[in-house]
């Protein structure tokens, strides 16, 4: 049986990587060591809109993740934001952030 604690410290060690994750691609935009040939500094342009792609998801991911937390806190970790019904502690395993049943996520979506 899962309990709050269980699914708080999922999602707290998650935080903890996404927040690393952050602050490295961060490092990587800011290019400690510029290399001063042009031709690599074209090459770290194009790396660059992969890392602001790749920080923008991470970012995004933080956000649902705080939004969890938050939902912990105040006791709605468990009912679906849409329906109010139940979210399965299975569904919680395999997706620690999620604030939707199947059925509302499905149809969120769809949209
Ligand atoms: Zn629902």
């Amino acid at each position: 049986m899962h309990d709050l604690d269980y699914f708080k410290q999922q999602l707290l060690s998650r935080k903890d990587d996404i927040t690393d994750r952050i602050n490295a691609i961060d490092k990587d935009i800011k290019h400690e060591g510029m290399s001063p040939n042009w031709t690599e500094q074209a090459t770290e342009r194009e790396n660059d809109e992969v890392l602001e792609s790749l920080g923008i998801a991470s970012e995004q991911e933080l956000l649902m993740i705080n939004n969890a937390l938050k939902r912990i806190e105040s006791g709605e970790y468990f009912v679906c934001s849409m329906c109010g019904e139940e979210i399965p502690p299975s569904r919680l395993e395999l997706l620690p952030f999620s604030s939707h049943c199947v059925n509302c996520a499905g149809k969120a979506e769809n949209h």
